[in-house]
């Protein structure tokens, strides 16, 4: 099995100003090497990108700059998006794409979280591509194939070397922000059915080096024990986030394993 390094992102949504933002990342990157380990990433709103990045900067800090989406077009009329390459000039070296709340709220599909995955490859982004089952879904016994579905519409046409770049998150939607984890079992489960997707889209070698995210309210009580699953390389945090010591102690959790 490859050695994949954990990697742990902050998913800020639509929270904290620039202060409060410039504040959270100097505490995280302060106290980074609790979790020494790990990869981490704070994905602020977009209009702190700027200020988080400098005081990840300031901090001389290896924790990473992530947005919460992008277009797939490089510039052009189409107001109140932002497109890779700005995200690079940012400083941004993540982006999540295809997240729920995008795929539920704001009519993201699998073909457009596709335009997006190919244009922040091209523009030297890693995404952090999401896919998860509703409640609905996974009672009717779908979630395997509405996961499967989401991965190859969403990963479609990439080339192995570009897959290998990617981050894959399941985040069953029934989990987020709900305060109800799926079990280490139910998760490793699916980690282990996109693993094995994602070596169908490549080959089996690249699929082992791919990190797939779980996300769906991580916290610092559950971390160790999603840690602990094989096919488990690192959290998407969304509340727990928002606090330096929740994120920093999910992302030991990470570490240590
Ligand atoms: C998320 O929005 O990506 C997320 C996982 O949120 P939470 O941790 O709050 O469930």
């Amino acid at each position: 099995m490859a050695s994949r390094r954990k990697i742990v992102a902050g998913n800020w949504k639509m929270n904290l100003d620039r202060a409060q933002g410039r504040a959270l990342a100097a505490a995280v990157a302060g106290r980074r090497g609790e979790a020494a380990a790990a990869e981490l990433v704070l994905c602020p709103t977009a209009v702190s990108l700027d200020a988080v990045g400098t005081a990840l900067g300031a901090a001389k800090s290896d924790v990473a700059l992530g947005a919460q989406n992008a277009h797939d077009k490089a510039s052009g009329a189409f107001t109140g998006e932002v497109a890779p390459a700005m995200l690079v000039d940012l400083g941004c070296r993540y982006v999540i794409l295809g997240h729920s709340e995008r795929r539920t709220l704001f009519g993201e599909t699998d073909a457009s979280v596709n335009a997006k995955t190919k244009a922040a490859l091209a523009a030297g982004l890693v995404p952090i591509v999401c896919v998860g089952e509703t409640l609905e879904e996974r009672e009717a016994g779908r979630t395997a194939a509405v996961v499967e579905s989401q991965v190859k519409g969403s990963l479609a046409g990439l080339s192995p070397a570009d897959l290998g770049k990617v981050v894959v998150a399941y985040e069953p939607v029934w989990a987020i922000g709900t305060g109800k984890v799926a079990t280490p079992e139910q998760a490793q489960e699916v980690h282990a059915h996109i693993r094995r997707l994602l070596g169908e889209l490549s080959s089996p070698g690249v699929a082992d080096t791919i990190r797939i995210q779980y996300g769906g309210s991580v916290k610092p009580d559950n971390a160790a024990d999603l840690a602990a699953q094989p096919d488990i390389d690192g959290a998407l945090v969304g509340g727990a986030s928002l606090k330096a010591d929740d994120f920093l102690a999910i992302a030991a959790a990470f570490a240590r394993a």
